[in-house]
């Protein structure tokens, strides 16, 4: 799995609009970091005004070949993306672990899942269906379902290519083009997916990349008038400000934001089971995952049996750069690890206590320089901790007691976040009772996040709204239009 594709890696990536590349107008690029060493290891355009509107130029151009075809076409078109991602997914998995740090088993995951979301809306392109209403005798009544046009997305770092595909592949299938500005931290496979599409027969214009920071390319794409929707994914406090922009002119968006999730587990639940899948939802990806579940709700009585399993796990835990494959690779950034080393002081000093992990791992003396962090599980943490309640983006659980069902159903919902939750028991009464009630946008009993791609996914309260994923994602990339025919006799 160490094979390198180092000759696939570019010293520059420009920006990808309307079929081709181009530099950046302004002529400046930023450094893009290999986080498992922290050495800069390609260079992409930093992104404006200018080069924004002239990929929204390409996008509408675009919009209006893609529209011109047939649905069954675009189907096709979509499924050969598919094809081509698969075809090329281990340089794409190289490159995307040279750029994010994840193991390159997580990478190439990430790469054939952002496959199956072509595959997936592929096959839907053709079965977009309208409605027929009732109305009055002497009225047809239907709705289709349209594209907006040029839809927006700003994709966050945590998983470029898997997010790139999640955002496109609705919209497309639903008739829009788009213009993807991937986090500065990471273009890479964002530019190479563009070039693919394009490989793949999907005319010019359908799919742009412009690279760049966040408040001078992405807040332009938010303010250029003819991108008609956007889709966000990052930080609320980013979130918000997109929203403020947005709201100027009344631009529909999906936002998918933070999260806490609760990761219940009661006293009859398989507690090996449960914490093999803890270390999953707050382990994988160095935890960098919005979704990621948290904060350990354990019944007082299985607590200390469930900790004890938990850290066995946790010990086990393989740190290395992404290329290597190990289990974990480092976070994105420095700015990601000072932020994640400051809640591991704070946890102390809020009086928590560390079970497993608390630091930086040592390292070979050729990736030192990475942005590594252990996986950590405090205990003793009650959930009016910041600990508890703010989103760390990093391998930090922490475990709450709770003693009855109530008491788990108020802590799991007493948060600003509403993304995900698990409720861990044998009990199917009680995991359909808590289900109903815990306020989350997707909720798994007995495992965590099994299923991508089909599974609506968003949030509930500060997570945000609107749905990605599963067909439900098609409403957010259409708009509905009602068509009121009069059929009566027209002597009348
Ligand atoms: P982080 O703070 O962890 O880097 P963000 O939520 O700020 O994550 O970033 C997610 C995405 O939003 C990135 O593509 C980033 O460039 C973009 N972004 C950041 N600020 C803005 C902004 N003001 N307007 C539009 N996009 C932004």
């Amino acid at each position: 799995m160490t094979q390198g594709f180092e000759d696939a890696l570019r010293e520059r990536y420009d920006h990808f609009y309307g079929g081709a590349s181009h530099p950046p107008a302004n002529g400046q690029y930023l450094e893009v970091e290999d986080p498992s060493n922290a050495r800069v290891v390609a260079h992409a355009a930093r992104g404006g005004d200018a080069d924004v509107r002239a990929a929204v130029d390409a996008a509408l151009a675009g919009f209006q070949a893609w529209r011109a075809l047939l649905p069954l076409e675009r189907g096709r078109r979509m499924l050969d993306v598919a094809q081509l991602l698969v075809r090329d997914v281990d340089r794409l998995a190289w490159l995307e672990s040279v750029d994010t740090g994840k193991p390159l088993s997580a990478s190439r995951a990430d790469v054939l899942t952002c496959a199956r979301y072509f595959e997936y809306f592929a096959g839907v392109a053709d079965k977009l269906l309208g409605e027929v209403l009732p109305a009055t005798h002497d009225h047809l009544m239907y709705s289709v379902r349209e594209p907006y046009g040029v839809v927006g997305h700003i994709i966050p770092w945590n998983g470029p290519i898997t997010q790139a595909g999640r955002g496109a592949a609705p919209a497309l299938c639903a008739g829009n083009s788009v213009v993807l500005k991937p986090a500065e931290q990471t273009p890479i496979t964002t530019v190479e997916f563009a070039r693919l599409c394009m490989e793949a027969g999907l005319p010019a214009g359908v799919v742009n990349v412009v690279t760049g920071y966040g408040p001078e390319a992405g807040q332009a794409l938010v303010e250029d008038p003819r991108v008609r929707r956007i889709s966000f994914t990052g930080s609320v406090v980013t979130g918000r400000a997109v929203l403020r922009a947005a709201a100027e002119r009344i631009l529909p968006a999906t936002v998918e934001l933070g999260g806490k999730s609760p990761f219940i587990v009661f006293a009859d639940a398989h507690l090996k089971r449960a914490a093999a899948l803890a270390r999953k939802a707050f382990v994988f990806n160095t935890g960098q995952i919005c979704s990621a579940g948290t904060r350990l709700l354990v019944h007082r009585s299985v607590q200390e049996a469930f900790a004890r399993h938990l850290a066995q796990e946790l010990r086990g835990v393989r740190i290395g750069p992404g290329v290597s494959d190990a289990d974990i690779g480092p976070v994105i950034s420095r700015r990601q690890l000072e932020r994640v080393c400051g809640y591991l002081e704070l946890a102390q000093r809020e009086g928590a206590r560390l079970v497993h992990g608390g630091g930086r791992p040592r390292m070979p003396a050729e990736v030192q320089d990475g942005y590594y962090v252990e996986p950590t599980l405090f205990a003793d943490v009650s959930n009016s901790m910041r600990i508890a309640r703010e989103e760390i983006f990093g391998p930090v659980g922490v475990l709450i007691p709770f003693d009855t069902d109530d008491e788990a159903v108020a802590i799991a919902n007493d948060s600003e976040y509403g993304l995900a939750a698990a409720i861990w028991t044998r009990d199917v009464g009680r995991a359909h009772r808590l289900a109903a009630r815990l306020e989350a946008g997707q909720v798994y009993v007995n495992d965590y996040q099994p299923i991508g791609v089909e599974a609506p996914f968003g949030g509930y309260k500060q997570s945000g709204y609107g749905r990605e994923k599963g067909l439900a994602a098609l409403h957010d990339y259409t708009q509905l239009k009602t068509v009121i025919v009069y059929r009566g006799d027209e002597s009348l």
